[in-house]
């Protein structure tokens, strides 16, 4: 597996044969069976991956906060939801709320969430690689790919599996 320190530049000098892929995908694999793939391949790789040791995700963007997360959290914090909104958030571009800062204000040093199990469900999906209609979201997956090395690997091997570099 790719170190989390080595992906962004990795993943950049494939650019441009990862959006190849990704066309490649869109013009010849089945839905279905891409999901099954996908699904097989995040189990199996995450199965031996400890995050804590990466957190990529948590240092290369700003947490995205839903609304109605914010009594729960402030109550884990044990501050009111009006200080939690005042001392760590901020409006992001499309209505919500963010983080003020990046790395992401709730990472602590020992690569854990300060948010515990109230962390966001976008957390807790984040790389999104086991959910369905990865066929539709495959340019949320170049994303991916540009910040988590399990989400790196398992592009990698899908090239292996439909035999892509062999064929291009
Ligand atoms: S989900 Fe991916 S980017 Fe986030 S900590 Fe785990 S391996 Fe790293
Ligand atoms: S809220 Fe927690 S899990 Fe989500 S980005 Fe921030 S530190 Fe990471």
């Amino acid at each position: 597996m790719i170190q989390p320190d080595k992906v962004k530049a990795a993943a950049k000098k494939k650019e441009n044969e990862n959006f190849r892929f990704r066309s490649f995908l869109k013009g010849h694999a089945d839905e279905k069976k891409l999901d099954s793939q996908f699904l097989r391949l995040h189990k199996e790789l995450f199965a031996g991956y400890d995050c804590s040791k990466c957190r990529n995700c948590c240092k290369m963007y700003k947490g995205s906060i839903p609304e109605e997360d914010f009594e729960k959290d402030a109550e884990h914090l044990g501050i009111t939801p009006e200080q939690f909104v005042d001392f760590f958030l901020e409006k992001d571009n499309y209505g919500g709320y963010q983080t003020k800062h990046r790395p992401c204000d709730f990472l602590q040093e020992d690569g854990e969430c300060k948010l515990g199990d109230c962390r966001p469900e976008s957390c807790k999906n984040y790389p999104y690689t086991d959910q369905p209609e990865r066929l539709w979201s495959l340019l949320s997956v170049l994303d991916t790919v540009e910040v988590c090395p399990v989400a790196f690997e398992i592009y990698e091997r899908l090239k292996d599996e439909y035999g892509f570099r062999r064929n291009r």
